[in-house]
């Protein structure tokens, strides 16, 4: 089953005005449970656009976004946020991690947000934090922790309540390529290890050869 599908998605900024930009044309994308897709796109070409509306952070002006199974397009916003935060994950170049909690704390939170018991976050935290090779590193606030190290803590925060789908913006983009190789192993490891579906945008094309696919957006289309 595609846990994501946009199917024929237009979005356009500026509607009706001089400056009236169309940034996504008539976008068919869908990524099955399981499946890991490379998005290759070059500045400006609407990744970004594309990563929101797949996201539920934003909605398309026509067509449709469907997250397991269920038609996302027309829920009222409210419904929308709170599908957002159950069924997706998201990763960005930066970490955002939280400066004065530790890593397994930063992977906790969201967790106890969502109405977990502490006893099942902390679990679910450091069994996330030992497949990433951070189980000694938990207690260690972000500050004492490498680049790798913290980008490897927001991969697990992002996977803390079990999403359908991982939504990721250049998750190594901060690294140097050494790093990034090592820290987008420990990505695809966590990935592999929940069947989830990812879509994971990348300029760096080894990385996205190492996905099960690679989609090109090029002027707001996907190019074959
Ligand atoms: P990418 O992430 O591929 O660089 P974006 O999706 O951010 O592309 O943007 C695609 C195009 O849409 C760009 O030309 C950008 O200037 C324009 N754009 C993005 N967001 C807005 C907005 N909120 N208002 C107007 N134009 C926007
Ligand atoms: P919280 O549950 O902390 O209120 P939100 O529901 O606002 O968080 O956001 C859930 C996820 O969506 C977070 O991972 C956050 O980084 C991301 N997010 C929220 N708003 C935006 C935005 N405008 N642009 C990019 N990502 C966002």
């Amino acid at each position: 089953m595609n846990e994501l599908a946009l199917v024929g998605v237009t979005k356009a900024y500026n509607h009706g005005r001089p400056n009236e930009v169309t940034v996504l044309q008539g976008v068919d994308l869908s990524v099955a449970a399981g499946e890991v897709v490379a998005l290759v796109a070059p500045s400006g070409a609407g990744k970004s656009t594309l990563l929101h509306i797949a996201g539920l952070l934003d909605t398309p002006d026509e067509g449709t976004v469907t997250l397991g199974g269920q038609d996302m397009t027309r829920l009222a916003d409210r419904r929308r946020t709170e599908a957002r935060r159950r069924e997706v994950g998201f990763i960005y170049q930066f970490h955002h991690l939280l400066p004065e909690f530790s890593a397994l704390e930063n992977i906790v939170l969201p967790q106890l947000a969502n109405g977990v018991t502490a006893a099942e976050a902390d679990a679910r935290a450091m069994s996330l934090l030992e497949t990433v090779g951070l189980g000694p590193r938990a207690q260690h606030r972000p500050g004492a922790l490498s680049g790798g190290e913290q980008q490897r803590v927001a991969y697990c925060r992002a996977l803390a309540n079990a999403p359908r789908l991982l939504l990721a913006d250049e998750p190594t983009g901060n690294l140097d390529p050494g790093t990034s190789d090592v820290v987008f192993s420990a990505l695809m490891d966590l990935v592999r290890g929940t069947g989830l579906a990812a879509l994971i945008a990348t300029h760096n094309l080894e990385l996205a050869a190492r996905m099960d696919r690679v989609v090109r957006l090029d002027a707001g289309r996907i190019a074959a």
